[in-house]
């Protein structure tokens, strides 16, 4: 069994399971982003019909949709809260997902190359080492697919807007919600990806304004929040 799971984090996540859904909650950000988020893996993975697995998949928030978009989805998470979340919810949604309790690294010694796309946002930054999560996430990519990841850059303006703006200031998330030490950089991401036989093909920002209190992507700002889209080569 892979022990590369932080027992506070997933605690962290269990607490506050039961506002998943509720659009203004502390996953207000995560219901916020997720249409711009979700377009962007459908573009360039073209999700319909195809295996997709969500990695630290939550209560399902992007699971339902990408599901909503016609893939065929299976979300991972070690929540049992969140994961319970999850399958109440797609009943009311009537959507079909998979949740099933795993890490990544477990899920992928019996799912190797299984899925069409793999994504994994907004988790990397909560494990002890998220190189081997990425490695995992190729693994059980097929060859030609797509692999999806978001976390928060490592640098003196993402620490002062993502922890003393983010959770101090504007309050959005709980104090404590994220470290500065866990944030990831695109250039340590992307020689993870690379390690593990992947190909970085696109990177964008993801910017919030709040004074509008809207989202956007950006193809040259990842200071602060940003995602990474790779392949594996067929
Ligand atoms: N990916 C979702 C949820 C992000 S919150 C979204 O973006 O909407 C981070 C999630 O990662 C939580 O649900 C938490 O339980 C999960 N998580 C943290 N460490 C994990 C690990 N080692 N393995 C699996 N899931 C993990």
């Amino acid at each position: 069994m892979s022990n590369n799971v932080d027992p506070k984090e997933i605690h962290k996540f269990e607490e506050l399971a039961s506002r998943w859904w509720d659009r203004n909650s502390e996953f207000k950000p995560l219901h916020d982003i997720n249409p711009l988020r979700a377009n962007w893996i459908d573009q360039r993975a073209e999700v319909a019909e195809k295996d997709l697995l969500d990695v630290g998949c939550g209560g399902g928030i992007l699971c339902e949709a990408m599901a909503q978009r016609g893939a065929r989805v299976t979300g991972i998470d070690m929540g049992e809260a969140p994961l319970a979340v999850g399958n109440l919810h797609k009943l009311e949604s009537g959507v079909e997902v998979d949740y099933i309790k795993s890490t990544a690294e477990d899920f992928a010694e019996t799912h190797a190359e299984a899925f069409d796309t793999v994504t994994c946002l907004e988790m990397l930054e909560h494990v002890p080492d998220p190189s081997s999560v990425v490695k995992a996430c190729a693994a059980m990519t097929k060859p030609g697919g797509t692999v999806v990841f978001s976390t928060i850059n490592r640098n003196p303006k993402s620490y002062l807007l993502a922890i003393i703006g983010v959770e101090y200031v504007l309050r959005m998330l709980p104090k404590g919600t994220h470290e500065f030490s866990k944030f990831i950089r695109p250039s340590e991401l992307g020689q993870w990806a690379r390690e593990a036989g992947l190909e970085i093909t696109e990177m964008t920002g993801l910017l919030y304004n709040p004074l509008t209190k809207t989202y956007k992507l950006s193809q040259s700002d990842v200071d602060v929040n940003y995602m990474i889209c790779a392949r594996k080569p067929a």
